[in-house]
């Protein structure tokens, strides 16, 4: 298969850790004969070092021609002061939009090996195995009319949560198919008792359902879902929700895992002609100026998110699988970086990546 990739390495530790899964991507590609094509850009506060925008017209297409994009992580403290159009974090915002990826996915899952850095008691979280996936493109955060109103006896802000029928199946497919090859569990998280969105969110969830006969599918109400998410996270297999149900939920889930650097997310957005979906991959963290350059950023996040990438962009189910086992075993020699507190000395970016690379 030709995985034609982009990479953006980004700010900070963004160039070392996305540097590491680019290596876990050369492995894959020789071992199981795939071609690749890697193509680097600029974004973030690079990009505006070096041209004056965050998101450059040449990064733009690059972003556009290519099947799946990598990226590592943006942000430069120089430009903390700077109005929000013009910090290098806007260059996020214009990828995604630029890619149209609406469906974003955060694999949560416990590592045997990580059990005593959840805050959460070891018998709640071993065994912990979900995807939450956010939609990303509507609701509260773009909907209108929006603004604050001055014009009144006292000031008043409005926000309009806003859905329709093709935008909630077309997450809701890309919930069934991923639930498909895996548990076969989908459970989508509205708050239907109240709003009318959800009325609508969960119609159309149970129309898509009849499509796929083979996926159970339950609902529950946002509040009793961000109860559930540390009662018994284990109930969960894939989750579906509107964007701002899914920001919030997702952090919760986040924190199941241990640290941020272990966390993977993906942005899916239309199926090619090819059979291949487009993607934008990245871990959660920030570029974390306070470690940047110094050799010690844990690159599981960035890794994962390369696995991610061969799985969902690429359908490498295998490929994916052995990514993800390689991480788990150097989990469990310990020899691991700083923020994971091993025991002995700390590993490096590089040694951690090249022990994934030696495993695969
Ligand atoms: P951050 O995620 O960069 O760092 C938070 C803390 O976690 C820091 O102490 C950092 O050292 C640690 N950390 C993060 N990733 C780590 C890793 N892989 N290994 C070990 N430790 C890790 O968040 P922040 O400090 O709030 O933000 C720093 C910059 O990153 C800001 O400019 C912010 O806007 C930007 N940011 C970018 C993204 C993105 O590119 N998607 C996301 C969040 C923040």
């Amino acid at each position: 298969m030709n995985l034609n990739i982009l990479v953006l390495p980004g700010d900070g530790i963004g160039t070392e850790v996305t540097r590491e899964a680019v290596k876990v991507l050369r492995v894959v590609a020789e071992k199981w004969k795939h071609q690749l094509t890697l193509r680097e850009a600029m974004l973030g506060g690079i990009a505006i070092h070096k041209t004056g925008d965050p998101f450059p017209v040449e990064t733009e297409k690059l972003a556009l021609e290519a099947d799946a994009v990598l990226m590592g992580a943006v942000g430069l403290p120089e430009f903390d002061e700077w109005p929000p159009e013009k910090r290098p974090e806007r260059g996020l915002l214009g990828i995604r939009k630029a890619m149209g990826v609406y469906a974003n996915l955060r694999p949560v899952k416990s590592y045997k090996a990580l059990l005593d850095s959840s805050p959460l008691k070891n018998e709640i979280v071993d065994g912990v195995d979900m995807i939450i996936v956010r939609e990303l493109n509507g609701g509260l955060y773009y909907g209108t009319p929006r603004g604050i109103y001055e014009d009144g006896p006292e000031p008043r802000a409005v926000n309009t949560m806003a859905y329709s029928w093709s935008e909630i199946d077309r997450i809701a497919r890309v919930s069934f198919e991923l639930a498909r090859k895996r548990r076969r569990k989908l459970t989508s998280v509205d708050k239907s008792n109240v709003i009318e969105t959800s009325q609508l969110w969960r119609r159309v969830v149970v129309e898509v359902a009849k499509e796929y006969p083979d996926v159970s599918l339950d609902h529950l109400l946002v509040d009793n879902c961000a109860m559930q998410l540390v009662l018994n996270p284990k109930r969960f297999d894939v989750l579906v929700t509107e964007n701002m149900f899914g920001d919030i939920l997702s952090d919760e889930g986040a924190v199941l895992a241990g640290s941020i650097g272990m966390l993977p997310s993906a942005s899916i957005g239309a199926k090619k002609p090819s059979g291949v979906w487009t993607g934008l991959y990245e871990p959660v963290h920030g570029s974390a100026p306070d470690i940047a350059g110094q050799n010690k950023a844990n690159p599981f996040g960035a890794i994962g998110s390369a696995a991610a990438m061969l799985e969902y962009s690429f359908g490498l189910t295998e490929e994916a699988a052995a990514v993800n086992r390689a991480m788990e075993n150097v989990l469990n020699t310990g020899r691991v970086t700083a923020d994971l507190k091993p025991k002995g000395t700390p590993a490096t970016t590089e040694e951690v990546g090249e022990a994934v690379c030696q495993g695969l």
